[in-house]
């Protein structure tokens, strides 16, 4: 069978269903649903690679050949970012000193939001009135007659990847390390990041105050990951800090003032206006609310910027006060109102001459990421989806809709890490903006559940939801939603029980038994522990572990429960490794009645 083609194609290695759609001018539903029916499910956010495209786009009549692999036109390559270029390229007489941008990262719950609030605080509010109420995503303080900008993206793990693209425009890195846990994963990821953007980085060494801190264990850590203290040789300042107590803060500010000393932090004032997005929203009655990092150049209120695939002339420019302002130089972040159209975190902005000259640089955007060519090598749909659908059993869909760009692709991160288990999470789509019909349509159609952060469900939305029984969830709190969507998978685990509460028990000391394993003497603190009953170890935050009860003493005596201010020996299944101080919580699982 042969169909006419009617439009030849070129196609990159990989392709996000939202680009794809475009180039075959489709709805990206219209793919969605295509997949869909072949057993795959993919959100708008999501690539496909080239041979899945090139059938999908055969299929709709058009001939996709592969590109050839070129970097696309204002793409950061992860090699040199394109301001630091714009300023390279400055004449050297024309540069001057700018204040440093810095960027807070590290492993989750070490401190990060704590210590840009403890810095904001400490420094930002001096001498003014009503202190801070503006969160535009960057502040700057004031040390010693110099000024510091702070990039202050919202304060969850889920930002890690928004702070880990600040890491790109940034010239120092401060990598929050708590004295009390020491080195981990994402502490780990941070260096990589500051080290592939070739930032410097300056350890704060947060917690001090915490009597199990160990400055000298993170010390020994550090070394391990090439960040050796200067105290023992290397070149890393490592400064203790306690962020709960704002004790360190002036040190920690000291210590950005001479790494910038000793780091060429210039920009030409005068020069070509380039600088990076940290973060767009859509405000009802100002429209596109950008915030905009510059980097080279001058900022002026009445400037023609190009952001993304937005442009527009800058009708108002706002400090992180909220006060406005007419102009900001390097290093200023500034809010700006008069886009067309939202830039995504992370976007490239410049000002140029005239609104045609932006015309043309978006098509010279999209056109770049549309070229290059080579010949395609086929595999059929069939062998390509059966791939995929090997897995395909136990799986819930979700759409997402948040209020913000920037608070999308974290959401999305933290959502997909979630889904690395036994079930897979699908984002069919990932869109900013209120919830609309069209979402609880898509939803009603792959049975999947709406998720809105900050955001609305309009009239018409809800209405249809109730009639096709899609669920919609909003939320304002990232932590809740990622929590919800990690028990509906737990709840998907285990569909027909929920957990009733029964006892919960302290662990005041530990008993080695001769044969090796481990009894918790334990005082029940409320209900009873039930020999029969499933039981939950926590530590602090952390659950150590989950199971059965392996022998519940009385005195020597085994007992079928104990009851609340009684003590008893507790051992645990599979489990020797009970610490003093340790809650048991003993819980039974109880059917759930049908709806
Ligand atoms: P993030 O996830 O890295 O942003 O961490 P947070 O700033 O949210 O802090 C996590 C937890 O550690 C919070 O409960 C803070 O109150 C606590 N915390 C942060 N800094 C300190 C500190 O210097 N000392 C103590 N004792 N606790 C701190």
């Amino acid at each position: 069978m042969s169909v006419p083609k009617s439009k030849k194609i070129e196609l990159p290695a990989n392709i996000t269903i939202r680009d794809f759609a475009q180039i075959i001018e489709v709805s990206p539903i219209q793919i969605i649903k295509k997949l869909m029916t072949n057993g795959v499910m993919a959100s708008i956010n999501q690539a496909i690679d080239f041979d899945t495209a090139a059938i999908l786009a055969d299929e709709m009549g058009f001939e996709a050949t592969l590109e050839s692999q070129e970097v696309p036109l204002e793409k950061e390559s992860g090699e040199v970012p394109l301001w630091r270029q714009t300023i390279a390229d400055e004449e050297e007489a024309a540069l001057t000193a700018r204040p440093p941008v810095v960027t807070i990262l590290g492993h989750v719950d070490h401190g990060k939001t704590s210590l840009l609030d403890a810095i904001r605080h400490s420094n930002v509010a001096e001498g003014e009135a009503g202190g801070i109420t503006q969160h535009i995503g960057a502040y700057q303080i004031e040390l010693k007659g110099r000024q510091i900008t702070f990039l202050d993206t919202p304060g969850h793990a889920a930002f890690t990847a928004m702070r880990a693209r600040g890491a790109q425009g940034a010239d120092i890195v401060i990598l929050v390390v708590a004295a009390d846990d020491g080195v981990m994963p994402q502490t780990k990821e941070a260096i990589a990041h500051a080290k592939a953007a070739r930032v410097p980085i300056i350890v704060a060494l947060n917690k001090i105050d915490k009597p199990n801190s160990n400055p000298e264990l993170v010390k020994k850590q550090l070394s391990e990951n090439d960040l050796t203290p200067d105290e023992w040789g290397g070149n890393t300042m490592v400064i203790p800090v306690s962020a709960k107590q704002k004790k360190g803060i002036e040190d920690l500010l000291e210590a950005i003032l001479l790494v910038a000393d000793n780091t060429d932090i210039r920009a030409n004032a005068k020069g070509a206006v380039i600088g990076t997005v940290i973060e767009a929203e859509l405000d009802k009655s100002k429209g596109p609310v950008a915030t905009l990092l510059v980097q080279n150049g001058t900022l002026k209120t009445g400037s023609i910027v190009v952001a993304g695939n937005a442009f527009g002339h800058l009708r108002a420019m706002f400090d992180f006060r909220g006060n406005k302002v007419e102009k900001a130089g390097p290093s200023i972040p500034v809010s700006v109102m008069g886009l067309s159209g939202m830039p995504s975190a992370g976007d490239v902005f410049r000002a140029v001459g005239t609104e045609k000259e932006a015309r043309q640089i978006i098509l010279e955007r999209t056109e770049a990421s549309k070229k290059q060519a080579t010949t395609a090598k086929k595999m059929t749909l069939e062998e390509l989806f059966s791939k995929v659908k090997s897995g395909e059993t136990r799986e819930l869909n979700l759409i997402l809709k948040a209020d913000v760009q920037g608070s999308l692709e974290p959401i999305v991160n933290e959502i997909n890490n979630l889904g690395k288990g036994e079930i897979a999470i699908n984002i069919l789509y990932a869109e900013t903006g209120n919830i609309s019909e069209n979402d609880v349509l898509l939803a009603s159609s792959s049975q999947a559940i709406v998720i809105g952060f900050s955001v609305q469900a309009d009239v018409a939305a809800r209405r249809l939801a109730e009639k096709e029984g899609v669920d919609i969830r909003l939320y304002d709190i990232i932590y809740r939603l990622i929590e919800d969507v990690e028990k509906a998978l737990k709840g998907m685990l285990a569909p027909e029980f929920t957990e009733k509460p029964i006892g919960k028990a302290v662990v005041l000391q530990v008993f080695s038994l001769s044969k090796g394993s481990n009894v918790a003497g334990c005082r029940v603190t409320e209900g009873e522990i039930r020999r029969n009953g499933k039981i939950r170890v926590t530590r602090g935050k952390d659950i150590v572990y989950e199971g059965e009860v392996g022998s519940l003493k009385h005195e020597k005596e085994d007992v079928r429960e104990i009851r609340t201010g009684f003590e008893c020996g507790i051992g645990l299944k599979n489990f020797n490794d009970v610490q003093i101080g340790d809650v048991i919580e003993c819980f039974t699982l109880e059917k759930t009645d049908a709806e």
